[in-house]
């Protein structure tokens, strides 16, 4: 099996595993968004097997691929043994609880969570893509995540998405 192989592995299937470096990124544009996303980040505190790590600022950003008010976001590193899949069915949870739901694709919404990065894997599956596809092109991804993990952003990259609108609150 090739090495890229035995990390999708690794990374999906549910048995003990060391804790994996993670971050999960958190946007919220219906309701009170700043309230749900420090609401959130508890939240992600207290799911079983995980610990958290450094949290970014919220920022104040402008909707990207959806519509609705200025979204709030940010990002936090944890540190969890739960598979990929079982992360995110926790982050699901959490979506849910917040009052989450989903009338067409890309709504506004009361709390989104996407996991960014899930250690060194990379997943592709139906309902999983490890690196999240699209957090190249966002600011509101990539400038609270290089606040908390700088090595993780390639200055060029910041330089890119450097147009869209993103203010640490
Ligand atoms: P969203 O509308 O952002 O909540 O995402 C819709 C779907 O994207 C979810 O139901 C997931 O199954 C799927 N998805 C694929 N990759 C990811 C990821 N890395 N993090 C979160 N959701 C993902």
């Amino acid at each position: 099996m090739q090495l890229r192989a035995v990390r999708a592995r690794l990374a999906t299937d549910p048995v003990v595993r060391a804790a994996i470096t993670a971050y999960v990124a958190l946007g919220a544009n219906l309701g009170d968004a700043q309230a749900t996303i420090r609401w959130a980040v508890d939240a992600i505190m207290g799911l079983p097997s995980c610990a958290l790590g450094p949290c970014s600022s919220l920022y104040s950003t402008a909707p990207v691929d959806s519509s609705g008010p200025d979204y709030i976001n940010a990002v936090v590193e944890i540190s969890t043994t739960l598979c990929a899949p079982d992360l995110l069915a926790q982050l699901h949870r959490l979506e849910q609880q917040a009052g989450r739901v989903r009338p067409y694709r890309n709504a506004p919404r009361t709390l989104d969570l996407d996991i960014l990065l899930y250690g060194s894997a990379q997943v592709h599956s139906p309902t999983l893509t490890i690196p999240h596809p699209r957090m190249m092109e966002r600011a509101f991804v990539l400038v609270p995540l290089a606040e908390i993990a700088p090595g993780l952003v390639p200055a060029a990259q910041l330089l890119v998405v450097a147009g869209q609108s993103c203010q640490r609150l």
